[in-house]
């Protein structure tokens, strides 16, 4: 899978950043960082700003105001192009309904992301068919998603997002359409691609997703940080 040599360096980086839309603010100066190797939950409630907050770490939105650096790229100094190319490169995604292409089998939603940046489709098959194996679901490479159960489709998703081996895996309620049995097993799946070195970004509203998953905490309220605090992760 992923194994980070950077652990230790600053993978995210935001200083001042607001996000405006018409007369709303979402983001009212926000500084965070995050190391490599980190797993980091975003909580806090309805409207306080977290999609925002992942949106802006993404490059699929700019601040309004403030710098984002995300492994090593400042994004406000990216055209379109470039902000497409960078999230292809060093962004996974994990989405809480898995997002995935229905009319494409479970291995081709896995390549489709390599074989957009040009990785030929024998080595992106590989590379596939050995995450969708070592995610526990090889047996399921040809099924649609239709046929998939959550957990499956979830697992899919998790493999498409490591396809790139991404600096930083995004998650946004990574579990909330899950049963609390296929939840704990992405649960579990996160916390192992941690451990071998896989930065993570959590947003949540779940507090047994933060702090079994999460070495720390950051607590959002009107668009500002709130409260940041380490976690004993439980089991
Ligand atoms: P959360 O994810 O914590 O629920 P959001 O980041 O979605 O919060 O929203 C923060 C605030 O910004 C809310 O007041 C929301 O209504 C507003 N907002 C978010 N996106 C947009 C948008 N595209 N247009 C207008 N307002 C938005």
């Amino acid at each position: 899978m992923n194994s980070d040599d950077r652990t230790g360096q600053v993978v995210v980086h935001l200083d001042g950043v607001r996000k405006e839309y018409g007369g709303t603010t979402a983001l009212d100066g926000v500084s965070l960082e995050i190391r490599a190797g980190e797993a980091v939950a975003v909580m806090g409630p309805s409207g306080c700003g977290k999609s925002t907050l992942l949106n802006m770490i993404a490059g699929l939105d700019r601040p309004t105001a403030g710098t984002v650096v995300v492994d090593g790229h400042d994004l406000g100094r990216l055209d379109e192009t470039g902000l497409a190319l960078f999230r292809r490169r060093h962004i996974g995604m994990v989405f809480q309904f898995f997002n995935l292409i229905d009319d494409l089998p479970a291995l081709d939603n896995v390549t489709l992301s390599a074989q957009l940046l040009g990785i030929p489709a024998r080595q992106a098959r590989r590379r596939a068919l050995e995450l969708l194996d070592e995610l526990g679901i090889a047996d399921r490479k040809d099924a649609y998603p239709a046929v998939l159960s959550g957990g499956e489709r979830q697992r899919v998703a998790v493999a498409r997002a490591l396809m790139n081996r991404p600096a930083l895996l995004l998650a946004d309620e990574p579990t909330g359409a899950l049963d609390s049995r296929s939840g704990e097993q992405v649960m579990d799946l996160l916390i192992d691609l941690n451990q071998i070195g896989q930065t993570l970004l959590l947003v949540t509203h779940d507090p047994h997703l933060a702090t079994r998953c999460a070495g720390r905490l950051v607590e959002l309220a009107d668009g500002r940080v709130d409260r940041e605090s380490t976690l004993e992760r439980t089991e």
